[in-house]
């Protein structure tokens, strides 16, 4: 996988599973959603119930698996985790929300990719526990109601706008995680070399985290790489010229732009003098698809700030000439 791709791979998997945070209380940062989610699950506690369906927006690896765990957890609730992608079929649906125990929790992650029929299945199900299991083809096929235990059901989307409204409308909650802000990212860092047990001066996590790209993940995952090379080249203390050294071995600037990134910058200021220019024609002159630019690099350039997106195509900005140390053209009259 990428360094600073904020989807996880293999690698990541069984770490990141030994780094999650185990109750709100160490959830760093989302200050907004915690203090909302907190309400939402005291309450619920209060009247001995389950609570109330929750839907969590925002990019990959902000932490709404992570979350999700923390609700089953604060609820005292076993949780089941699937993704909509898995479930093909309105039957895998059924087929889960019938194995259901009482209270338990269940994260369905990209939950906008299910498919329609599951989809329709899951309103019925999240506003009267009950679903249709259709039995038979054809004149003869009969509807049988089943019954569900109440449970709490947890949807991840990158993006809320994504749902259809029926879909939307039937979580009680809606929290939109943040990008983290280099402050948060630091103590994400500290917790997490704690628990790793390595020795990172402030200095060292600050360096991190500014290349992090505001994604906890990408924070946990630099910092094990930072962590390798202070053991392979030095007394294993991560200091800030250690964390230097070592992101820039693997092609991550101080801006956590990488190789890909950079490349799709210095292409569109240096052969096409900014801009505007076409997204294949500058896809070409990096020598990479046209979606790799698109959805892997431009996302995190515009959010910089660095390029924009504009009807006669893609343009750098001003930061993008400054970031890449380069002097923009003089601008003709016009
Ligand atoms: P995806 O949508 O891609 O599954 P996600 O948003 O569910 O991503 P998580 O898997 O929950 O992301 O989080 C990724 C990693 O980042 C976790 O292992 C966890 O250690 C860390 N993490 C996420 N959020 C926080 C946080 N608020 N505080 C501390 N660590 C966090």
């Amino acid at each position: 996988g990428r360094l600073v791709g904020a989807d996880a791979d293999g690698d990541d998997q069984a770490v990141e599973a030994a780094l999650r945070p185990k109750d709100l209380g160490e959830f760093v940062g989302q200050e907004r959603v915690r203090e909302q989610l907190d309400l939402v699950l005291k309450a619920a506690r209060q009247r001995g119930g389950t609570a109330d369906h929750v839907l969590l927006s925002g990019a990959p690896g902000l932490g709404k698996t992570t979350l999700s765990m923390i609700i089953a957890a604060e609820m005292a609730a076993p949780i089941r985790i699937t993704s909509g992608p898995a479930i093909q079929h309105a039957g895998d649906l059924a087929a889960i929300l019938s194995s259901l125990a009482e209270g338990e929790v269940l994260f369905l992650d990209e939950i906008h990719r299910m498919s329609r029929p599951a989809e329709e299945m899951l309103y019925m199900a999240m506003e009267d526990f009950r679903v249709d299991v259709i039995v038979g083809k054809g004149p003869g096929a009969t509807a049988i109601p089943l019954e569900l235990p109440p449970f709490t059901l947890v949807g991840a989307t990158t993006r809320a706008g994504l749902l259809p409204p029926p879909l939307r409308d039937r979580f009680g909650f809606t929290g939109h995680m943040e990008f983290y802000a280099p402050g948060e990212l630091e103590r994400v860092i500290h917790r997490s070399a704690g628990l790793l047990d390595v020795t990172i001066e402030a200095e060292g996590a600050s360096e991190i985290a500014g290349r992090s790209r505001g994604t906890p993940r990408i924070a946990n995952r630099l910092l094990r790489r930072v962590r390798d090379y202070a053991q392979v080249k030095a007394d294993g203390v991560i200091t800030r010229e250690i964390a230097a050294s070592a992101l820039a071995v693997y092609d991550v600037d101080e801006r956590g732009l990488d190789r890909l990134d950079r490349a799709v910058l210095s292409a569109l200021l240096k052969l096409f003098g900014g801009g505007p220019v076409g997204l294949s024609t500058l896809a070409v002159a990096v020598g990479e698809e046209r979606e790799t630019v698109e959805e892997v690099a431009e996302p995190f350039l515009v959010r910089e700030g660095l390029l924009a997106r504009t009807p006669r195509g893609r343009i750098g900005t001003p930061a993008a000439w400054a970031h890449l140390g380069l002097t923009p053209p003089p601008q003709t009259a016009g």
